[in-house]
């Protein structure tokens, strides 16, 4: 109980009941989560009987590594993990009473935009993209295809809902699942049948939740059908901090809360330990026009510290290098001490390219996060095609991308000819390859060289099946790129040998960090062996396509983060600056045809997104922003964020316009050193 305050202790020890814990940033709801596992733990209840949920994977590994400070060995068998990862674990175990194979695949937003461009016959990608929103809306309120027919206002939607058909009939063709079916399903799977939901009510001892605020409807239900009547959780948020709306997130789960559980005990913590008072009194005044769901106050007993600074920039590239000044400028005055000491934050991916630039000009380090995911690059969407082949053979797509990566001879002509043959029979690609009537369509060479290739993906898999532990899987994996001659392709296809090389790189990376997750006996950097569980890299290439970023070796890398504001939810740094906060970017330009209320709560949505910025920041806070920006090609005149103003800042101490500074500076130099000259002339002069 130590490193708790009163009200953090009061959550930590209710331990039967349902529990709300309701707190401001950085007052310490996420270590309540921490050490609430650790009494659990001491309590009696088994590791592996509570379940902790995140919102991103790289918070799951951080509350980990967190929960095994304070617990030791026991946290590896804790479930921590995003709803999203505990939906996969549900549907593994249990998805084969809704026709689900154990080993079916997750397709990521790519996948799901050449299927449905398929599906709904577009080439237009953008088009797709649209209706997967629209599909997306639809599940994530509960809606299947034939309801969203039914309910269906216009000829539009009527059309969007057919397409939703005949992609939901092709996702079960290709044994296939969305992000949005790892929480549909497990829902269907706990409200459905009743012998499954009694089998996770008994097995969930306590289930905790943060970010609870940006839970969505369905998630809402999941957790609901989890927790059963006697309601063992404790959830912990803050609706100031709710930024999520666009995806579907709802308040309305705080509201319901306290009357689905009416025996909820809502806690609610004031003190915040993260920031100076200077920093918070400007998120307090930025967050206060908002409506209050439930009042609170929050204060700080870190001291005043230094004042939150506005600094005006002439244009982007100005904002970058101000911004990159000061980072510099605190190292030198040695306030800060580690590159990871700073962040700097902002609205949108595309604004991080400017600051990239200038933090390589200063050679300083950095990585950018909540941006291009790694898994989103080509050569590891090549690799990610191969392990969904190998856990699922009825992934259509992956088959063809596999087939294809690096090319084994196999054209598009025999491929077409296979995929013909395949709707005919109703099987997927990889069955047909066996199919006794295949050589009816396919003349010997062509069947011969798709039968071999069918052969060696089922090696693999038997392979892949029988490896775990990171020292087999490291083999196994180099084995594999050998054969299929991975590096040759990407030098071969590549005119610019350190892109290849660069490629190759990420390659590597990306095979070491799936052995690493195979588990067994690890070394880390200091020699120390750790035994962790071992896991089949068959298991580990399932959980796949769930991780957006190689998250654990992010955390030890002493570098400036870049990131956008979304991505900084339940981080902190030291210093921050949050770059870009003009009119147009945050807040973001709304449509202009919204309806007004719609628009109000836009608005609502951003000044919490603002709340967020500027509470991340520990020490010291800077927000900049330019007079001018890019949009689109064009550059355009830009106005400061009315959220500056709404910081009400006291102006005669915080305001710092730099060529004010330099032109100071240059004054006094001017006039030094025309008093110097006068000086040396008149010694000159001197008899
Ligand atoms: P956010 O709303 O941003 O997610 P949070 O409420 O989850 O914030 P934490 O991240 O848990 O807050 O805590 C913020 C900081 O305060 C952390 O550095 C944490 O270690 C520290 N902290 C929390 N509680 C205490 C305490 N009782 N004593 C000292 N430090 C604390
Ligand atoms: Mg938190």
């Amino acid at each position: 109980m130590s490193g708790l305050n009163l009200a953090q202790q009061e959550a930590v020890n209710y331990l039967h009941g349902p529990c709300l814990v309701l707190a401001g940033a950085g007052s310490g709801k996420t270590r309540v989560i921490t050490h609430k596992i650790a009494r659990l733990i001491q309590a009696g209840l088994e590791g592996k009987r509570i379940a902790a949920i995140t919102f991103t994977n790289k918070a799951a590994a951080e509350m980990r590594e967190r929960a095994k400070a304070l617990i030791g060995r026991e946290a590896k068998d804790l479930l921590i993990c995003t709803f999203h990862a505990l939906g996969v674990r549900m549907m593994r175990q249990d998805g084969q009473v809704l026709g689900l194979k154990p080993q079916f695949s997750i397709l990521d937003a790519d996948d799901v935009t050449g299927i449905l461009k398929d599906a709904g016959g577009t080439t237009d990608a953008a088009t797709a993209r649209s209706w997967q929103w629209t599909i997306s809306a639809w599940k994530n309120s509960g809606l299947n295809a034939a309801q969203a027919l039914a309910q269906a206002k216009d000829d539009n939607e009527r059309v969007i809902a057919t397409i939703m058909q005949r992609y939901e009939e092709r996702l079960t063709a290709y044994q296939s699942v969305d992000f949005d079916d790892l929480i549909g399903m497990p829902l269907k799977l706990l409200r459905d049948f009743p012998e499954v939901r009694e089998k996770w009510q008994k097995h969930l001892g306590h289930v905790l939740v943060d970010e609870y605020q940006d839970t969505n409807a369905t998630q809402y239900e999941l957790l609901k059908l989890m927790v059963g009547e006697r309601g063992r959780f404790t959830a912990v948020g803050d609706d100031d901090q709710s930024i999520y709306g666009w995806r579907g997130a709802t308040l309305d789960n705080l509201r319901k809360l306290p009357q689905d559980f009416p025996t909820l005990k809502v806690i609610k913590l004031e003190q915040n330990y993260r920031s100076t008072s200077a920093i918070l009194r400007a998120a307090n005044n930025v967050i206060q026009p908002n409506p209050k769901l439930f009042p609170k106050t929050l204060f700080s007993e870190l001291g005043e510290g230094e004042p939150v600074r506005v600094v005006d920039c002439d244009n982007e590239e100005h904002e970058a290098e101000r911004a990159v000044a000061r980072i510099q400028s605190i190292r030198a005055n040695g306030l800060g001490k580690e590159w990871k000491d700073f962040a700097i934050l902002y609205r949108a991916n595309h604004q991080a390219r400017v600051l990239e630039q200038a933090l390589r000009k200063a050679q300083i380090p950095y990585k950018v996060s909540g941006g291009q995911s790694f898994f989103d690059r080509a050569e590891i969407r090549d690799l990610c095609a191969w392990l969904r082949l190998w856990v699922n053979n009825d992934d259509d797509p992956a088959f063809l991308r596999a087939v294809t990566t690096p090319k084994r001879g196999i054209g598009h002509q025999t491929l077409g000819s296979l995929g013909v043959f395949a709707s005919q029979y109703k099987l997927s690609l990889f069955e047909a390859l066996f199919s006794s009537s295949l050589p009816s369509v396919l003349n010997a060479r062509a069947l011969g060289s798709l039968q071999e290739f069918g052969r060696f993906v089922n090696d693999l898999e038997y392979r892949a099946r029988h490896t775990s532990g990171a020292e087999d899987a490291k083999t196994f994996l180099a084995d594999w790129l050998k054969d299929i001659g991975y590096e040759k392709h990407l030098y071969d296809g590549e005119e610019n040998e350190k892109v290849a090389a660069a490629r190759w790189t990420n390659v590597l990376e990306f095979c070491d960090w799936m052995a690493g997750r195979c588990g067994g006996q690890i070394d880390d950097a200091a020699g120390v062996a750790t035994a962790t569980e071992r896991k089949t890299l068959l298991e580990v290439a399932q959980t796949i396509a769930l991780l957006s970023t190689i998250s654990e070796r992010e955390k030890d890398q002493n570098v400036v983060t870049l990131s956008t504001l979304h991505a900084s939810k339940g981080l902190e740094w030291p210093h921050v600056v949050l770059a870009g906060v003009v009119e147009g970017m945050l807040p973001f330009k709304p449509d202009e045809d919204a309806p007004a209320d719609s628009l109000l709560q836009r608005i609502q949505e951003e000044r919490r997104l603002m709340y967020v910025g500027i509470t991340r920041a520990q020490r010291s806070l800077v927000v900049s922003w330019s007079k001018k920006r890019k949009k689109g090609r064009e550059m355009v005149a830009a106005q400061p964020s009315r959220f500056i103003a709404e910081m009400a800042l006291d102006k005669a101490t915080v305001k710092e316009d730099p060529r004010e500074k330099l032109k100071a500076l240059r004054a006094e130099f001017a006039k030094k050193s025309a008093e110097a000259a006068a000086a040396a002339a008149a010694a000159s002069n001197a008899p």
